[in-house]
């Protein structure tokens, strides 16, 4: 029998054919707790003779069915759903580093993320060592005997930068360390990094996956070996998910393979649009030629994701604002991934309360705008930049 493409897995993989009382979607257990019937029910749960759901912060059916469908798109043995994206990072690097521990991670990077490595890791005794982003002779000068893991984000937010998965992985297994790659921007519709040989895979399914702008949630892939002591210690970080919350991703994921072909399509031709714009100054999406990362995103990816980023010619931030406040399809919003699309400008967003020395090690520029294309019409969107720009 054909092997199920994705959309056709988007649909129906993790869950059961039957379900309880027919039913065609999954249906959202609210239980926090799950009975036994007798206590020899009970000793053939406790002797592993029967996998069943035991207590809610151990897991649920709605989340079981999601990460199943979920390990089904990436091509991974196993997923762990988290709370949220930067729940499922804590929670793998709390279960893999210990303390004298150090990681490496390219420095473009979810800001977040750095913080809870430099700020937090670091009152653990975890040491984090950055280096320029796509740098891999920095990266592996910076690798010791002490070294556990390598970090990176392909493409990486707000620059799109795309990593050379192959060669990442290559100097993890050569050095044995583990690798991490947040493929949020990439989605499995483009990118299975661990088609490359990297252990894990790291989404907010808040952005592309649940993609609808109504729920958070986060996702950690890779083998079942790998991931069994991370899966444990969920339990006992307990960062998990409501059923709601899992029913919710998992009927925003049957549509995902259709949003991320719209959401393709829409981020390159736009990307495309407004490199020809005079007004623009520079455009930032690895599906353009002119993109310092276009020969690997090419070689690697599928399609190159619905999120742009560009610079105003000659243009202050006052000016730049204008032009955010000037749009009126996209929404003004922090976050990505979704059906509508969202503007914001990085400078006011996210690094208003940096330094203009940090800014410029970040690579934010005041006359930067940063927009995530949702489904909408195509035409619609360009005619909407064309007067937001010419306002
Ligand atoms: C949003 C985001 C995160 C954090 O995910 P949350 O679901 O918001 O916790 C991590 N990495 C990247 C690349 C992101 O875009």
């Amino acid at each position: 029998m054909r092997k199920a493409d994705l959309s056709t897995q988007c649909v129906h993989a993790g869950e059961a054919r039957q379900k309880d009382a027919g039913s065609i979607t999954t249906p959202v257990y609210t239980a926090a707790t799950f009975t036994f019937e007798s206590t020899d029910d009970l000793l053939r749960f406790v002797n592993g003779e029967e996998q069943r759901e035991e207590y809610g912060r151990y897991g649920n059916p709605n989340e079981k069915s999601v990460e199943a469908k979920i390990a089904a798109l990436e091509r991974c043995e196993e997923a762990i759903v988290y709370g949220s994206g930067m729940a499922a990072i804590v929670g793998l690097l709390m279960t893999k580093l210990s303390s004298g521990d150090e990681i490496v991670f390219f420095d473009q990077c979810y800001h977040r993320s750095r913080e809870f490595c430099a700020k937090h890791l670091a009152r653990f005794g975890v040491v984090t060592r950055q280096v320029k982003t796509g740098d891999f002779e920095a990266m592996e000068a910076a690798i010791n005997e002490n070294t556990k893991m390598l970090v990176s984000e392909s493409p990486t937010n707000p620059h799109l930068s795309v990593i050379d998965l192959e060669r990442f992985a290559a100097v993890g297994k050569a050095n044995e360390v583990e690798t991490l790659i947040d493929a949020t921007l990439a989605t499995p519709y483009n990118l299975n990094p661990t088609e490359y040989g990297v252990d894990y895979v790291l989404h907010s399914a808040t952005k592309y996956l649940g993609g609808h702008n109504d729920l958070i949630a986060g996702v950690i892939c890779g083998s079942k070996e790998q991931l069994e002591s991370v899966r444990k210690m969920r339990g006992i970080l307990g960062n998990i998910n409501s059923p709601h919350n899992m029913y919710l991703l998992e009927r925003g994921l049957k549509t995902f393979e259709l949003r991320m072909q719209r959401q393709n399509e829409n981020g390159l031709r736009l990307a495309q649009f407004l490199e020809a714009h005079p007004r623009v100054e520079r455009v930032y999406y690895p599906g353009l030629e002119s993109h310092p990362s276009h020969a690997i995103a090419k070689a690697q990816m599928k399609g190159f994701g619905g999120l742009i980023t560009f610079t105003i010619r000659d243009a202050d931030w006052k000016q730049t604002a204008n032009i955010v406040d000037a749009a009126r399809i996209p929404r003004i919003a922090p976050s990505l991934g979704g059906v509508e699309s969202l503007i914001e400008q990085p400078l006011v967003m996210s690094y208003f309360h940096c330094t203009p020395e940090e800014r410029e090690r970040f690579g934010i520029s005041d006359n930067m705008i940063r927009m995530s294309c949702g489904i909408e019409n195509t035409e619609d969107l360009i005619a909407d930049l064309e007067q937001a720009l010419t306002a």
